[in-house]
Formats: C-alpha cells, sequence, structure tokens
C-alpha cells in the first residue's frame, strides 16, 4: 500500500535526520503504523529490524506468520522455529549498528538481551524517530479518528439524555453499561470507562466501584475505545442525578469556559504549553487554579496517549493534523470534580472539535 510505503519513505528520512541507524520495533503502535502487522504482546519476540539504508525484516514467531500480511516491497517476512534464538536472529541482521532506537513498549527482557549482543551501539527510545511522525495524521486517520469520536458522542448523547440509568446501581455497572454501549456504536474493544459519582469525581482517574449512586450527586463519565480500523475515541462528559447545587454549577460554567477557551486557541503554530496555559488561566481566574491537577491534553491516534502532549514545557507548536484531547478539570477533594474533554484536530483552517455533543451539565433521573 501506498500510505506505508510513504511512512516507511517518511521514517528513514528522520532516521538519517537523527543519525539513527536502525530502528527495532515490537509491540505497540509504531510496527502497525508503519506497516499494517500489529504483535501480539508474547514471550515470542516479534521485530521488525528497519536499517537506515537496506531492506527491513520482520522476524515473527513460525506460528504468527499466517496473520502476517506479506508486503515485499515494505520487508522482507522471517519466520523462526520455536527452538532458534530469535534475538541472535536479530542481531545477525542488525549488524553493528552505531545507534539503534528501539520501540518504547518492547519488553524489557528483550531489550537488555539485545543489548548484551550490540554492546557498542547507542540506544533511544523509537518515540524520538516516530513521535513527531504519527502525530500528525494524514486526510484518511483523521476521518477515523472522526467516526471514533463519533461513536463515543452517541454512547454520551444517550447519557445526556438518560438513556444510561444512574440512580441505584453502582458505578461499575454503569461503566460495564458505557462499555457495552461504546460497542454497539461500532468500537472493537473498550480500553476504558471511568464512571465516577460524588465525591470520586475529585479523583481524576477513580476506578468504578461498587459505590451506589444516589440523587443529587454529579456523575463524570470519561470513555473511550478502539474502533477496528485501529483509532480510539476519548471523551469525557458530567451529568447530575437532580438539581445541581449553586457552588457546583458555578465551578462548572468555570470549566466549561477554560474548556472553550483552550479548544479555540489550539490553532496551528501555537506551542503546545500555551494551549494548556488558557485553560489553567480561565480556571485560576476563576478561583480554583489549585484545583487542576494534571495537564490540558494528550495526542490520540492508535494509541489513547501519544503526541503531543499539551502541557507546560511542552514548547512544540502545533502542525496542521496533530489529533489531541482538551479536557481540563475541577477537582474538590472529598467533594465533588468534574471534567469536559473533547478531541480537537488542528487543521489549517483553525481548530476542528471531532466531539460535538453539548458540554453543559446535563441534569438526568429525575
Ligand atoms: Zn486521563
Ligand atoms: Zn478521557
Ligand atoms: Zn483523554
Amino acid at each position: 500500500m501506498a500510505m506505508y510505503a510513504e511512512r516507511l519513505r517518511r521514517t528513514r528520512g528522520r532516521m538519517e535526520e537523527l543519525d539513527v541507524d536502525l530502528l527495532l520495533l515490537s509491540v505497540g503502535a509504531d510496527l502497525p503504523w508503519l506497516t499494517g502487522y500489529r504483535a501480539m504482546p508474547l514471550e515470542r519476540l516479534t521485530m521488525l529490524v528497519l536499517p537506515v539504508d537496506g531492506d527491513a525484516t520482520l522476524v515473527v514467531p513460525r506460528l504468527e506468520a499466517p496473520r502476517v500480511v506479506e508486503r515485499p516491497e515494505l520487508f522482507d517476512l522471517r519466520p523462526w522455529e520455536e527452538t532458534d534464538d530469535p534475538v541472535a536472529l536479530v542481531a545477525e541482521l542488525a549488524g553493528a549498528p552505531r545507534s539503534v532506537a528501539v520501540g518504547d513498549r518492547t519488553w524489557a527482557r528483550f531489550v537488555v538481551e539485545l543489548q548484551a549482543r550490540l554492546p557498542t551501539s547507542s540506544w533511544s527510545a523509537a518515540s524520538v524517530v516516530t513521535g513527531p511522525l504519527r502525530a500528525r495524521k494524514d486526510s484518511a486517520e483523521v476521518a477515523a479518528l472522526r467516526r471514533a469520536s463519533a461513536a463515543a458522542d452517541r454512547v454520551a448523547a444517550q447519557l445526556q439524555a438518560g438513556e444510561v440509568p444512574l440512580v441505584g446501581r453502582t458505578e461499575a455497572e454503569v461503566s460495564a453499561d458505557l462499555g457495552r454501549r461504546l460497542l454497539a456504536e461500532g468500537h472493537a474493544a473498550v480500553n476504558f470507562a471511568i464512571v465516577a459519582a460524588g465525591a470520586n469525581a475529585a479523583s481524576p482517574h477513580h476506578n468504578p466501584g461498587p459505590r451506589v449512586i444516589g440523587v443529587g450527586e454529579i456523575v463524570l463519565c470519561d470513555f473511550g475505545g478502539t474502533m477496528p480500523d485501529g483509532y480510539c475515541s476519548d471523551i469525557t462528559r458530567c451529568v447530575h442525578t437532580g438539581e445541581p447545587p449553586a457552588e457546583l454549577r458555578h465551578l462548572y460554567r468555570v470549566l466549561e469556559e477554560a474548556q472553550a477557551a483552550a479548544v479555540d486557541a489550539a490553532v496551528v503554530g501555537t506551542p503546545c504549553e500555551d494551549v494548556d496555559g488558557v485553560a489553567r488561566r480561565v480556571i485560576t481566574e476563576g478561583g480554583y487554579g489549585d484545583h487542576f491537577i494534571h495537564r490540558t491534553g494528550h495526542g490520540i491516534g492508535l494509541e489513547e496517549h501519544e503526541d503531543p502532549y499539551l502541557v507546560g514545557g511542552n514548547c512544540e507548536a502545533l502542525a496542521p493534523g496533530h489529533a489531541f484531547s482538551i479536557e481540563p478539570g475541577i477537582y474538590l477533594a472529598g467533594r465533588f470534580g468534574a471534567r469536559i474533554e473533547d478531541i480537537v484536530v488542528a487543521a489549517a483552517s483553525g481548530p476542528e472539535p471531532l466531539n460535538v455533543v453539548p458540554h453543559g451539565l446535563a441534569v438526568v433521573d429525575v
């Protein structure tokens, strides 16, 4: 496929730029992004051996080989038998590279063994090479993210319409319900479905548990999954069972304003940290500066969290095709919390939010 050949060309270009002689990719999203093949996270080694010049080889366990869609224009397939030593095979294919970049999610036991076999090489993480390339989505990838977000939006709309029963159910039950709805709307896998009620909503990554949802509580729902084509969704909306108290309404207005201002600020050329700064300024001016305790967003694509990160200290400028979440939150420990999250794409024409369901604090279950 021309798309993979183009990605391979750009990857080699960046390896040259960064003086990386050899790229080694195993489990994780770099390999499917580059070749269309996703390695199983097994104790048996799968590894793409990609020299900056020279042919690439995909080393796979013999029993996995039938799953590989062969692309001879991209790589040679090299299955290994159960009695072979795959690390020795990779080392042999590697030759004597001065510098190696190895996939960030490669199992440590293989990295340790490979480093022993290639003792004179210097090592870095493959994301140094692939991160900035993968961060800029092409139009097909943006379309895939748009479909993923639309599927998540349909579930969020059901939540806001009161179609997901809340009062009297546990957070865990509602989480499982949201997961089933993600699948029903077209996802192939559920990656997470945070449901945090009342004071639990003050914990950003709360693990949905046995707490029964009552009347008069905020219910923070942050959920996402992976579509059959590999691209991810991620959305956060909050609903309230019954009328929210005035203080929560105020907090929520500040949060809505911060989220909208950050989306507006996500224009091409703006440093990532400035988008974070905009959300943070609005929340600080609203009186909740100490209660926004995480970065504003993360890139999204074949992985839920990838480059670019919208965080203080990241001065990288937004570029066309960058896709990321904008998800400020305000958390009052022991009381309540709220977060609003959309996926946004930076385009020449301006920031394009892919999630379009309303942001307001919907009142449900009354
Ligand atoms: Zn999160
Ligand atoms: Zn999320
Ligand atoms: Zn997120």
